[in-house]
């Protein structure tokens, strides 16, 4: 591996409001010097992209990353069990797209195939094929096994409450080597019209996660959308919360007094898609689904308003994989933070880029251009923070580097 300097460049660097004018010398796969105030960093033996004046930002982190479910934006495939053979290699496509479009870093909302999972994040961290760092996940757990396509959820009270067997789930992941193990709280309309609302385990089974979960060292991440899983997650001890559709201002209080633990994923992307474009494929297309769909849309841009106002750690990342929300389109959850939440563009910046760095685990060497951090930057055509949709047209990153490897350009 080369030494680089990027010259000439307008640094956005993960926490700062405002770019500034310099240069960053990169040695091997880390940051050694940033230049300020139009200096430069010394060249010396490196490699030299004249930046034109374009912005260097750090790389995206993307929190709610389905690599298995297998569209992107070059190939749609409708989501399926597959042997992990198979999956890996859909995992594969998924990851080269997915950091094509500036994602250097995606902490997974589910895997279809654990072992799958563990394959591709070590053919990415090793260099072997191009895709970003990687959380590994679990599949998601619903109560008896693993969801397959069109799941019908029950809901718990169909059931007897089992925390043994739930417990043993999070022990199961952890032996194989997930770094989080993820539960669907409540059901799916867009699978199951009407279960959004519907709780699937019960309070002591939850709670058994969660003490296995502190046992094992993994990262507890639920699908929740009603009031009463949130807060069942966030007594558990879960880490990542995703969409909070109807979250209310006991749970809001509830994610603000733990926000120093959690991160939240609002995943606006997908609310997005369920209701302009699932229909085309058959999903969420009757009268009555759209007509919820259109109430969850209106519930999410108060939502994410509100975790904005309480300074919340909501990171971008909106279930892209699939086929009418494909991997690629990953870059839209940006916009929508702006459009939907009232985001300015450098908040949303700095949620994608240093929050992106603490929720991948790795806050004090990632998500940042900053001395000795992990050199994952964008050379981006154009000023992301003040109109964040440059970001999401791939032609405007000019060079993609990950781990201080050149994916795209210079
Ligand atoms: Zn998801």
């Amino acid at each position: 591996m080369s030494n680089t300097v990027f010259n000439n460049v307008m640094i956005y660097d993960g926490t700062s409001p405002e770019r500034f004018s310099g240069s960053v010398r990169v040695e091997e796969n880390r940051i050694m010097a940033v230049a300020r105030n139009g200096e430069s960093t010394p060249a010396g033996d490196a490699r030299v992209i004249d930046g034109k004046g374009a912005t260097l930002m750090p790389g995206l982190t993307d929190v709610h990353t389905h690599l298995g479910f297998g569209s992107s934006v070059e190939r749609i495939n409708p989501p399926g069990h597959h042997p992990a053979e198979f999956a890996s290699l859909i995992e594969a496509h998924c990851g080269r797209v997915m950091l094509d479009h500036g994602f250097t870093s995606g902490f997974s909302g589910g895997s279809m195939s654990v072992q799958a999972e563990l394959a591709v994040k070590q053919a990415f961290d090793s260099g072997l094929l191009p895709g970003p760092r990687l959380v590994t996940s679990s599949f998601e757990r619903v109560p008896g096994g693993p969801m397959g396509p069109m799941y019908k959820f029950k809901g718990c009270k169909a059931r007897e409450c089992n925390p043994a067997e739930v417990a043993g789930f999070v022990d199961e992941m952890a032996d194989l080597g997930a770094q989080a193990v993820k539960f669907l709280l409540n059901g799916v309309s867009a699978f199951d019209p009407g279960t959004n609302m519907g709780e699937q385990f019960y309070d002591e089974e939850v709670l058994a996660a969660g003490e296995a979960a502190k046992a094992r060292g993994v990262l507890l991440t639920a699908h929740c959308y009603t009031a009463h899983s949130i807060k069942l997650a966030i007594r558990a001890g879960f880490r990542t919360l995703y969409h909070l559709t109807y979250a209310d201002e006991e749970s809001y209080d509830a994610i603000e007094a733990n926000r120093d633990k959690l991160f939240v994923g609002p995943a606006p992307g997908i609310v997005e898609a369920d209701l302009l474009r699932a229909p085309r494929f058959g999903v969420m297309a009757s009268e009555e689904q759209v007509a919820e769909q259109e109430d969850a849309v209106d519930r999410v841009k108060v939502m994410g308003r509100e975790l904005r106002k309480r300074g919340i750690r909501a990171l971008p990342g909106g279930d892209y994989g699939f086929p009418w929300n494909p991997v690629g389109r990953n870059a839209r959850d940006l916009e929508l933070f702006v459009e939907w939440f009232g985001y300015e563009p450098h908040e949303v910046l700095h949620a994608a880029t240093a929050l992106g760095g603490e929720a991948m685990e790795m806050g004090d060497e990632l998500g940042q251009i900053r001395e000795g951090f992990l050199a994952d930057m964008l050379l981006v055509d154009g000023d992301p923070t003040k109109d964040i949709s440059v970001i999401a047209d791939k032609d405007n990153l000019k060079v993609i580097m990950k781990d201080g490897r050149l994916h795209k350009g210079g």
